[in-house]
């Protein structure tokens, strides 16, 4: 992200170099050519005896000559040296924002600490990403997005004391150096003033941009001795400010390292287990309520860990989006689903849809359609047999492009449904318009439907909704012949949960496919 930002950046500090270097050589070529010049005056003045006035003319020539030379020569030299303190503002300052940039924060961060160091003094370090610029970015393009950088940049200037350095980092990162604190407190107050400060909506092509920050405080000398470590930490800090709900701040705790260490391993060992086929699907039932057979089945990705078992997506698909992992592994999901669905069709089992869960980036992703098409194609799965599964966020985030994608997939004959539904926002007028099949009520409802009567309304609601817009309604996480009975009831159409099955691997699904589930259902 960071790279867009700072091309021009780069350029600029090449064309000054180059400016200098020329500047330099212009200067030496008037020097040398001022000293030739004296030279052969000389060696004139030597050839002969008497000196006659030509020549003399001609010396006093050559010495105006030389005047204007030398006075040549030092306007260049203050041009040279000028270009020299561009040049070093320029690679010391960020060209978009001319904050200081990441070698200016690091050589005041020393300087900070050894100050520190010697008075026995703390000081803090903040470490903010702004929340969801990418999206900005990418969805009002660069220019809108760097001038959301300066706009932030200014109130973040604004909002500190003159012996803070705010700095830019790269991208939509930002290190402040808070050289001078008493107390922890005080740079909790800092940090709820920045939030306030950046929380107001920046005005920018007449649109009005909200963006949240998230920040990660690291305090010397408790958090780290040195800049690096320091940054690090606040790194990490900020990283958990973000998971816990973004536009907030957190100071680094030790326990966060180990945490950090764990996901950086987890990282490292998901690059590595495409090619070693660590993935496993597991698939579990959808089942209609009301003839209580299996209807269709969710795939659910499990990594076979080498050292830790079987895991399950709440350990490691998080970490595969922010990676960008998801992306590949996605693609591997899509398609073993699909050969899978195809392979039981083929050994004679009853044909059922497949439903495969799509995240964000998969879906943004320009060539999600292709590799939805290679998928079937490779399977040679009818399409009306694949469903796919997408959350609230990622439908209403970027709507209108969402809209053409889905028709596109309706159009093939994929199914569509919402997940989670009821947990995130969603704009009726959209639900309405999309070609979607299928809600699929958010389990933390379901959960409560027979003891929170907020909850019962909301999933009888719910259901009318779907019924409404002619949508399929699934409940998921179904426990208890209660909760089954209850949905019954409210005449929603199908359910999903450990009352009627785990999620199990292929071949147990083979063997359910051909018996049905067990539980005694409540008619
Ligand atoms: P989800 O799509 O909402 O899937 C339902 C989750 O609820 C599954 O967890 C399932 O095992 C669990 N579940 C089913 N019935 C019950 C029940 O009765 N009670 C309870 N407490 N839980 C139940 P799982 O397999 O751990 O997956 C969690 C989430 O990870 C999924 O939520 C989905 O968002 C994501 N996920 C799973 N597989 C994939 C994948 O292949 N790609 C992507 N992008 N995400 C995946
Ligand atoms: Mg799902
Ligand atoms: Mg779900």
């Amino acid at each position: 992200m960071d790279d867009k930002v700072s091309v021009p950046g780069r350029e600029k500090l090449a064309t000054a170099r180059e400016d200098a270097v020329g500047l330099r050589e212009k200067a030496v070529d008037v020097r040398e050519g001022s000293v030739t010049m004296r030279e052969r005056d000389i060696r004139a003045a030597e050839m002969t005896e008497g000196t006659s006035d030509d020549q003399i003319g001609l010396l006093r020539q050559a010495n105006a000559q030389l005047v204007i030379a030398t006075i040549d020569a030092h306007k260049l030299a203050e041009q040279v040296q000028t270009a020299h303190a561009d040049l070093d503002h320029l690679a010391h300052h960020d060209v978009l924002t001319d904050l200081p940039n990441r070698i200016l924060l690091n050589d005041r961060l020393a300087q900070a600490i050894a100050l520190a160091h010697r008075r026995g003094k703390q000081l803090a370090v903040m470490f903010m990403d702004l929340d969801r610029f990418k999206h900005i970015n990418d969805s009002l393009g660069h220019a809108v997005g760097d001038r959301l950088l300066q706009s932030v940049a200014q109130r973040l200037v604004g909002g500190v004391r003159h012996s803070d350095t705010v700095s830019r980092q790269g991208g939509d990162e930002f290190v402040l150096l808070l050289p001078d604190i008493e107390h922890a407190e005080d740079v909790a107050l800092s940090a709820q003033k920045m939030l306030m400060a950046l929380a107001r909506p920046h005005v920018i092509d007449r649109h009005d941009l909200h963006i949240g920050v998230s920040i990660g405080i690291s305090i010397y000398p408790d958090d780290g001795q040195d800049a690096e470590t320091l940054i690090k930490h606040a790194d990490i800090a900020m990283y958990h400010a973000k998971e816990s709900g973004r536009n907030n701040y957190k100071f680094f705790e030790p326990d966060m390292n180990a945490r950090a260490v764990q996901r950086q391993s987890i990282e490292a060992g998901l690059r590595r287990a495409l090619e070693r086929q660590e993935f496993v699907l597991h698939y579990q039932p959808k089942i209609n309520l009301l003839s209580g057979t299996i209807v269709g089945i969710e795939a659910l990705v499990r990594w076979q860990h080498p050292q830790r078992g079987l895991l399950e997506p709440a350990q490691f698909v998080s970490i595969a989006e922010d990676s960008g992992l998801i992306l590949p592994i996605g693609r591997w999901v899509l398609r073993e689903a699909c050969l899978q669905a195809r392979a039981w069709q083929d050994a004679g089992l009853p044909p059922i849809t497949v439903a495969v869960n799509t995240s964000a980036l998969e879906f943004r992703a320009g060539d999600f359609l292709e590799y939805v098409c290679a998928a079937l194609e490779a399977s040679r799965l009818e399409p009306r047999y694949l469903e796919l599964e997408l959350t609230e966020s990622v439908l209403m985030r970027d709507a209108a492009s969402a809209d053409s994608v889905l028709h596109a997939l309706a159009d093939l004959g994929v199914k569509l449904a919402v997940d989670d539904f009821g947990t995130g926002y969603s704009s009726l007028s959209y639900l309405r318009q999309f070609p979607i099949n299928t809600l699929k009520i958010d389990q933390s409802f379901v959960n409560q439907i027979t003891r929170n009567p907020d909850d019962a309304t909301l999933v009888s609601a719910v259901i009318s909704m779907g019924k409404s817009l002619k949508q399929r309604v699934i409940a998921e996480g179904v426990e208890t012949a209660e909760q089954a009975a209850f949905l019954l009831a409210q005449h929603c159409d199908e359910g999903q949960g450990y009352f009627f099955s785990r999620p199990v691997g292929a071949e147990a699904l083979a063997i359910l496919l051909q018996t049905g589930v067990s539980p005694a259902l409540p008619h």
